[in-house]
């Protein structure tokens, strides 16, 4: 089992020094895991450090392909509240 970085990624670093397996490598265009070495932390962390410190929400991905840190997760933005706030943007 492996947790996967997918392209929203912004390859801010952060992830790379938490992670105890030195899953973590990067590349281009964002940075990867590698599902070989990941162990989803167990052994050593009761949740995935990767996630714990990634600023972007929906960047890493569980073994079952859901968001970690889905969209709202990180800012306490609810979806709604969002989707007005872009649509006013867009309005304007
Ligand atoms: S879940 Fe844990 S072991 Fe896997 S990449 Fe993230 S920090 Fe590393
Ligand atoms: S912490 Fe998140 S955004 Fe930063 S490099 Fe890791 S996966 Fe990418």
């Amino acid at each position: 089992m492996a947790v996967k970085i997918i392209e929203l990624c912004t390859n801010c670093h952060a992830c790379l020094p938490v992670c105890p397996s030195h899953a973590i490598y990067e590349t281009k265009p964002h940075f990867m895991v590698d599902p070989k070495k990941c162990t989803e932390c167990e052994g050593d962390f009761a949740d995935f450090q990767c996630a714990s410190i990634c600023p972007i929400e929906g960047a890493i991905l569980n073994a079952l392909g859901e968001a970690i840190n889905p969209p709202g997760s990180l800012t306490g933005i609810p979806l709604e509240k969002m989707a007005e706030a872009m649509a006013e943007l867009q309005a304007h």
